[in-house]
């Protein structure tokens, strides 16, 4: 048995800090230990009551001066789109014309799909990013190439092909069921390997035929622990073209419900011209929000409202959105969460804010018995942050008189740069 004792200080999230307030909901150690045994936490505490306990076989890993925290659940990102991040004027559906499926025509190349994979978690991993839910193309060679690096690397990465029979250039097309057998393909090859899950993923519901969403909540509802990843309410566009091709559907929900794609494993990104009933149903059926401020903003797609999400009991995660979303930094996407928060009349609480870049996609992913915070057992996926990382942080943090208020200035003024070691299952994957 391998044990392994990090110096720190330490800040995780127990549950949600506005349903049970942040007192029961935070614990912060000023001079913390976290205690691993085989990349499982086995304690986590201040030092001066862990220490003595430790063995002589103990390897000490010392990050005192630095912020250790869980590391960041990325509940919506897609990897093919690392080459058209940042492309200018468009908004969603043009965008998908102009920039992303002539992008992702190009992973039926099963070596461009490797080459763009182990960049891809690279970049997450340099970003604190330990788990994510991604989407692939439409290929499976695509999904292949990603499971491939993930396992290798020991990742806790949730997948899937994209499915996409219609209204979307031939070259990124499947048909119902080439898209269900590729599917189980891969499920059938990586689901449960390692630490690897897969997603069913529609694209979106009109790029999706009748057939192949029967056909995906056939394959939902076979197989217990799938989760589905989809998009919907980002853009009003969006909006109308699903009401035009479901003249009969409620709402935009009611299209996925109809085809038994509203389930407590199903994770929908954006959600913003949507409230009300809607996320009634949605808590109701156990369903998650993907908030992906950064990409809404750029994309000019509107203001997710957190505040009633939360109300009615919603799960909701963080998403960067890439390449939609111009940054992989969940510290950065808490930044312009903050402020689409703001901009609804409502300022996002810093632990809030930590807890939806953490415990609360955990939650969404329905990972939260593995990962998410530092509970005893749950797996070592965790980051080092660096309070120097430049100097306006270094300086503004030495201002600072709690943790909520470090923790607040951190994902302002954090970036890549403010991640100094990210570590999977107790195993150091990225020093900067
Ligand atoms: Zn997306």
């Amino acid at each position: 048995m391998t044990v392994k004792a990090i110096k720190g200080a330490i800040f995780h999230l127990l549950d949600d800090p506005e349903t049970i307030g942040a007192d029961q909901a935070t614990q912060y150690f000023a001079d913390g230990m976290l205690i691993l045994e085989d990349g499982f936490v086995r304690a986590c505490g201040k030092r001066a009551d862990l220490e003595p306990g430790l063995g002589t076989g103990a390897e000490i890993v010392d990050h005192s001066g630095s912020l250790i925290m869980p590391g960041f659940i990325d509940t919506h990102i897609h990897f093919p789109q690392l080459d058209m991040i940042a492309s200018f004027g468009e908004k969603l559906l043009d965008w998908l014309e102009r920039y992303t499926f002539p992008e992702e025509a190009k992973f039926a190349d099963p070596a461009h799909a490797e080459e763009c994979a182990n960049f891809f978690l690279e970049e997450l991993l340099r970003n604190g990013t330990t788990s994510a839910l991604v989407y692939g193309t439409v290929h499976k060679e695509s999904i292949d190439a990603l499971f491939g690096a993930a396992y290798k690397r020991g990742m806790r990465i949730v997948a899937g092909k994209a499915l996409m029979d219609r209204n979307v250039p031939e070259a990124v097309r499947d048909t119902a069921e080439s898209g269900d057998l590729d599917s189980r393909e891969l499920i059938e090859k990586w689901h449960g390997k390692g630490r690897l899950g897969y997603a069913v993923t529609p694209r979106f519901a009109p790029a999706c035929s009748d057939d192949q969403l029967t056909r995906a909540g056939k394959l939902l509802a076979e197989i217990p622990d799938l989760l589905m990843h989809t998009h919907m309410a980002e853009n009003t566009s969006e909006m109308d073209w699903v009401k035009t091709l479901y003249p009969d559907a409620k709402d935009y929900l009611d299209v996925y419900a109809k085809f038994g794609l509203l389930t407590d494993r199903s994770v929908f990104a954006h959600c913003i011209h949507t409230g009300g009933e809607v996320f009634q149903r949605m808590a109701e059926h156990g369903a998650a929000v993907s908030h992906c401020p950064t990409s809404n903003l750029f994309l000019g797609s509107g203001l997710f409202n957190l505040r009633e999400a939360e109300k009615y009991g919603v799960k909701v995660g963080l998403g960067t959105d890439v390449g939609a979303g111009t940054s992989f930094s969940m510290l950065q996407t808490l930044n312009e969460a903050y402020k689409v928060s703001h901009l609804k009349g409502h300022a996002l609480d810093p632990y809030k804010s930590f807890f939806l870049a953490t415990l609360g996609g955990a939650r969404a992913l329905n990972m939260a018995d593995k990962v998410g915070n530092f509970e005893d057992g749950k797996e070592a996926d965790f980051i080092v942050l660096d309070m120097a990382a430049t100097p306006l942080l270094k300086r503004r943090l030495k201002t600072c008189t709690s943790i909520d208020e470090t923790l607040f200035v951190l994902s302002m003024l954090g970036d890549d740069r403010t991640i100094s070691h990210t570590y999977i299952a107790g195993e150091c994957r990225y020093s900067k």
